[in-house]
């Protein structure tokens, strides 16, 4: 299956004939296009870019590079437009959540995770997922749809808005990094994602390159190839499980593209070194995938990969059918404590940033507040402590 095909069935929805089309989210082409339909020259589109992935303008008056008919006719025919953002949640530790609500009143989020040397947004493919991995709770969105590249881009856009990030000097930016983490699965929705990936990486504008950017995927096999070649961003993988049966159950996506064939090809993927380890995701379920013996395998089969491990807690949501290892099995499962090593865990180390990550599985929800009396391990398991510190409504 192709993005593209995929996308037939989950398009979002179309944008209105009519009425002043929305600049923001579009690709270098497309903006030359509308420039030429207007019967300006392409530089005047190179000079758009600027105002609008650069300096983040908001309003065609503030491009005072631009002559003032030019600047009207714009402002007649277009406008510049990020999703909304409803709701903020900002955590002690700095972290931010935002809720994004789109033109069609669906609702996406998107996360930043600043540290030491790099600030992070975790950014969503899709509204919901069609997969439906058993420990995640996007999977149980009655509604999905794919994510347009305008809208993918616009949740960055909107991030910066909020962190003052603009102009996208290479001093002190905040926004160094981008994971796309969030809601539904990104090779699912290649062409839109693979299209706003260009415009983060675009030099003149977002300027993010391709070796801070991270795509994560369930394991769509025939795009992964693809995603290496044409984008040539980090690939993370989401294994969670070193046996098909279990894996079957857990990432059902396995049944089509079992372990030997993903593994095989991570092996073939474009650029896969050392330098450039491909990282494989391990959520932590208490009694299900985190015994000695499954540490062991995971280092077998990782073992002629460039690969590191990131063991990610089990962020648990109400009704979930699994808990989050305790500490012991968890240190049980840590490729460091098997006989084969070669490859680093960081999730065997401080936790802040992956425990972000799995947030990530499951936007759009409020957390659970910890369970009392197993604080040492929930303590991993995730941000619901974190997020509850200051959540500012915007709407
Ligand atoms: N669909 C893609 C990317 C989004 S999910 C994928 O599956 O890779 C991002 C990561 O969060 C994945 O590794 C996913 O398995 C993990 N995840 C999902 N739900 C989780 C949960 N409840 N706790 C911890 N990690 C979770
Ligand atoms: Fe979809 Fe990823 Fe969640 Fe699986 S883990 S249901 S692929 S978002």
């Amino acid at each position: 299956m192709t993005g593209t095909a995929h996308a037939k069935h989950f398009a979002p929805p179309e944008p209105a004939a009519t009425g002043p089309r929305n600049l923001a989210g579009l690709g270098r082409a497309e903006l030359e296009a509308e420039v030429r339909a207007l019967g300006e020259p392409d530089f005047r589109a190179r000079q758009l870019w600027h105002w609008i992935y650069h300096q983040g303008a908001r309003d065609f008056e503030a491009m005072t590079t631009l002559s003032k008919g030019f600047r009207a006719r714009l402002a007649a025919n277009y406008t510049i437009d990020r999703p909304r953002a409803v709701s903020a949640q900002v955590s002690v530790d700095g972290t931010r959540k935002w809720l994004l609500r789109l033109a069609d009143g669906q609702e996406v989020e998107t996360v930043y995770i600043p540290e030491d040397d790099r600030g992070t947004l975790c950014v969503s493919s899709q509204v919901g997922c069609t997969l439906t991995c058993r420990f995640c709770h996007t999977g149980t969105q009655a509604l999905v749809r794919n994510l347009s590249a305008a809208e993918i881009a616009g949740q960055i856009m909107t991030a910066l808005d909020d962190l003052g990030d603009w102009p996208r000097t290479r001093e002190g930016r905040r926004f160094t990094n981008l994971v796309m983490m969030g809601m539904g699965e990104p090779l699912y929705n290649y062409d839109n994602v693979a299209a706003a990936i260009r415009i983060v990486l675009d030099d003149e504008g977002l300027a993010i390159s391709k070796r801070k950017i991270t795509l994560s995927t369930s394991g769509v096999v025939p795009l992964i190839e693809r995603c290496g070649e044409e984008l040539g961003v980090g690939l993370a993988v989401s294994l969670h499980a070193v046996r098909d049966e279990l894996r079957n159950e857990l990432v059902p996506i396995n049944r089509k593209y079992p372990i030997a064939e993903l593994l095989a090809a991570c092996r073939a993927y474009p650029g896969a070194h050392n330098a450039r380890r491909i990282t494989f995701e391990y959520v932590m379920l208490d009694g299900i995938n985190d015994s000695v013996a499954d540490a062991r395998e995971l280092a077998r089969l990782l073992g002629d990969l460039p690969a590191k491990v990131n063991l990610i807690p089990f962020n648990a949501w109400p009704g979930a059918p699994y808990e989050c290892s305790t500490p012991a099995r968890d240190r049980g499962a840590s490729p460091r404590s098997s006989t084969t090593p070669g490859y680093a865990a960081p999730g065997a180390g401080p936790a802040r940033g992956q425990d972000i990550m799995a947030a990530c599985g499951q936007l759009k929800e409020r957390q659970p507040a910890p369970a009392q009396g197993r604080a040492g391990s929930r303590r991993r398991c995730l941000n619901a402590g974190g997020f509850d510190a200051g959540r500012t409504d915007l709407s």
